[in-house]
C-alpha cells in the first residue's frame, strides 16, 4: 500500500492539494468544520482559536497538510513567507500592528505542538509575558 507521503505528491502531481483524512485542521482548510475565518487565500487560512490565551489569538495555517515545522522543504520557502506576510496583514487587520503581538510555532511535543498540522499562533491584545 502506497504511503501517505506518496500519496500525497501524487495529488500534488494532479493539481490537487495533500490532506490528512484525520487531520481537524485540514477539515477547517476544506470547510468541513466551521472555525471563525478572519484570512484566506488559496496557500493560507487563518482562524480564531477555540480557546484564545489572549484577547486575540489567531491561528495560521498552510492549506497543505505539513504535520510540523521539522517537515517543511525548500519547496515551501515561498509559502512560509507567504505566512509571514499574512500574519502582519491580519495583525493590521485586528488592530495589532501598532502595538504589536506575538506569532508563535510549537513544534512537536517538547515545543508543546497539539495539533500535527503546521500552525502560527497569532497573539497579541495585552502585554504578553516571557515565553518559556
Ligand atoms: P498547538 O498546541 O498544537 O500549538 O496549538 C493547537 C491550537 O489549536 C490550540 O491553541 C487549540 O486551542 C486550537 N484548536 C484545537 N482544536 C481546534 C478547533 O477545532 N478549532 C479551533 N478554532 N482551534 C482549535
Ligand atoms: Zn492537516
Amino acid at each position: 500500500m502506497a504511503s501517505e507521503r506518496e500519496n500525497n505528491y501524487r495529488q500534488l502531481a494532479k493539481g490537487v492539494r495533500p490532506v490528512s483524512a484525520d487531520c481537524i485542521f485540514c477539515k477547517i482548510a476544506a470547510g468541513q468544520l466551521p472555525a471563525e475565518v478572519v484570512y484566506q487565500d488559496d496557500l493560507v487560512v487563518a482562524f480564531k482559536d477555540i480557546r484564545p490565551v489572549a484577547p486575540i489569538h489567531v491561528l495560521i495555517i498552510p492549506r497543505k497538510h505539513i504535520p510540523d515545522l521539522t517537515a517543511i522543504t525548500p519547496e515551501d520557502k515561498e509559502l512560509l513567507g507567504h505566512i509571514h506576510l499574512v500574519a502582519v496583514q491580519v495583525a493590521r487587520q485586528l488592530g495589532l500592528a501598532e502595538c504589536g503581538f506575538r506569532l508563535v510555532n510549537n513544534c512537536k511535543e517538547e515545543g508543546g505542538q497539539v495539533v500535527y498540522h503546521l500552525h502560527f499562533h497569532l497573539l497579541g491584545g495585552r502585554q504578553l509575558r516571557i515565553l518559556g
